[in-house]
C-alpha cells in the first residue's frame, strides 16, 4: 500500500516536472531562397513545426518571380493581357508592396522584375548588362501599371514584358505567417530566422529578453556588429549589399537592390539597414524601402514612424540610429562607431548615385 503510494506520487512529480519543463525542437530546411530554421523554445510540437515549413513552401510557390508555374510567375506571363485571378494573401503582399512603393514615391517599386532578371544577381546568370539593355528594362518598371483589384480578386500587368517581384517583402510574410502558425499550435517561445530575417514570438520560458544580433554587413558569416534587446514578439530585418552580390572583372561591386532611377544597383554609401518592429512583412519592407532612400531620408522616414526603430550602417562603418533605437540597440563591435546624421561630415559616397553605375568598395573585414 505504502509503496504503491509513493510511487503514485513519484509518478505524479515526475509527470508535473514535465508539464512545467519547457519543450523544444529545432528545424531548418530550404524554402524561399534561403536557410529557414525554427527553433522552438517552448510548447514545441512535429504538428507546428511541420504546419509552419508547409506554409513556407505553399508562399513560395505562390510568390516566387523565378520559378516558371508560380502565381507570380503567371501574372508575370499574362503581362500585357488578361488579369489573373490570384487568393486573398497575394493581394496583400502586394498591397504592402504597393504601399512602400507610395511611401517611397518609387524608389521600393514591386515591379521592378525587368531589372532583377536583367541582372540576375544571386543566380547563375548574373552579369554586368549593356547600358541599353538596363534602358530597356528600366522603361518596363512601372508601379502605376500594376492593378490590383481586391473585388475581382486579380492582378494584372498592363504592359508586355513587365513583371513583379516580391523578393524585398515575401520572406517578411512568410516569418510573420510562421510566427501565427506556431502561436496556433500552442508554441509560446520561439525564434523564426529566414535567411537572417528574424522573429521572436512570445516571451522566453527564463522570462529574461530576448537578445537579437544585428548583422554585420561586411560579414556574410553570421557575425553580428550589435544587439538589439526586446521583449515579446518582435522582428530584426536587415537589407544590405553583402548579402547578394557580384564582384564585375574590375572589382565594382554590383548588389541586389536596385535605384529605380538608374536601374544599376543602389549606391548611397549605405551598407546596410535594419529594421525592429512587430510586423516582419512591414520590417522586410522598410528595410529595402529605407536602403533605396539612403540616409538622411531614410533616418527621417524612420523617425517619423513610431511603430519601428532603424540601425543604418554606411560604408565607412559608422551606424546612425533613429530616435528609439538607442534604447534598444547596443553597439558590441568596436570596428564600428556610433555617429549622428546631422553632425556627419560628406563624404565621397555620399554624393549619389543618379546615372553612375554601383562602385562599392570591397569592404575591410571586421
Ligand atoms: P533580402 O534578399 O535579404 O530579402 P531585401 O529584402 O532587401 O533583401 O530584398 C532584395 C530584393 O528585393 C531583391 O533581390 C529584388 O528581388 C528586390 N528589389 C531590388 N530592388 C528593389 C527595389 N528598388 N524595390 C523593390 N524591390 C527591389
Ligand atoms: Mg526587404
Amino acid at each position: 500500500m505504502n509503496i504503491l503510494r509513493i510511487s503514485a506520487c513519484a509518478c505524479a512529480l515526475f509527470l508535473l516536472s514535465c508539464s512545467s519543463a519547457p519543450s523544444t525542437a529545432e528545424r531548418t530546411e530550404l524554402a524561399l531562397g534561403t536557410v529557414c530554421s525554427v527553433r522552438v523554445l517552448d510548447g514545441a510540437s512535429e504538428k507546428a513545426l511541420d504546419d509552419a515549413f508547409a506554409r513556407l513552401a505553399a508562399i513560395e510557390a505562390e510568390m516566387s518571380a523565378n520559378d516558371p508555374g508560380t502565381l507570380v510567375d503567371q501574372v508575370n506571363q499574362a503581362a500585357g493581357g488578361q488579369a489573373v485571378a490570384v487568393p486573398d494573401d497575394l493581394r496583400y503582399v502586394t498591397r504592402k508592396a504597393l504601399e512602400y512603393a507610395a511611401l517611397s514615391d518609387g524608389a521600393f517599386d514591386p515591379t521592378i522584375g525587368p531589372l532583377v532578371k536583367l541582372w540576375g544577381i544571386g543566380t547563375e546568370d548574373e552579369r554586368v548588362p549593356s547600358a541599353d539593355e538596363v534602358s530597356a528594362a528600366l522603361a518596363m518598371v512601372d508601379r502605376w501599371l500594376l492593378e490590383l483589384d481586391d473585388q475581382a480578386g486579380t492582378l494584372r500587368l498592363a504592359k508586355p514584358g513587365m513583371r513583379l517581384d516580391l523578393g524585398a517583402i515575401a520572406k517578411g510574410y512568410a516569418a510573420d505567417e510562421a510566427g501565427r502558425i506556431l502561436a496556433e499550435q500552442g508554441v509560446t517561445a520561439a525564434v523564426i530566422d529566414l535567411g537572417g530575417n528574424v522573429k521572436v514570438v512570445g516571451r522566453k520560458p527564463d522570462g529574461s529578453p530576448w537578445k537579437i544580433g544585428v548583422q554585420n554587413p561586411f560579414d556574410d558569416r553570421g557575425a553580428y556588429i550589435g544587439i538589439v534587446t526586446v521583449t515579446g514578439d518582435r522582428t530584426v530585418v536587415t537589407s544590405g549589399v553583402y548579402e547578394r552580390y557580384f564582384l564585375g572583372d574590375d572589382g565594382t561591386h554590383y548588389h541586389h537592390i536596385l535605384d529605380t532611377r538608374t536601374g544599376y544597383p543602389v549606391r548611397n554609401g549605405l551598407a546596410s539597414v535594419t529594421i525592429i518592429a512587430s510586423s516582419s512583412i512591414d520590417a522586410d519592407g522598410l528595410s529595402t524601402t529605407l536602403f533605396a532612400l539612403g540616409l538622411d531620408k531614410g533616418l527621417a522616414l524612420a523617425n517619423s514612424l513610431d511603430w519601428m526603430e532603424a540601425v543604418f550602417i554606411d560604408e565607412d562603418k559608422r551606424v546612425y540610429l533613429s530616435d528609439g533605437a538607442q534604447a534598444i540597440f547596443e553597439l558590441t563591435d568596436d570596428s564600428f562607431v556610433l555617429a549622428q546624421a546631422d553632425l556627419r561630415e560628406p563624404s565621397l559616397s555620399d554624393t549619389n548615385t543618379q546615372g553612375a553605375p554601383s562602385e562599392v568598395q570591397t569592404p575591410t573585414s571586421p
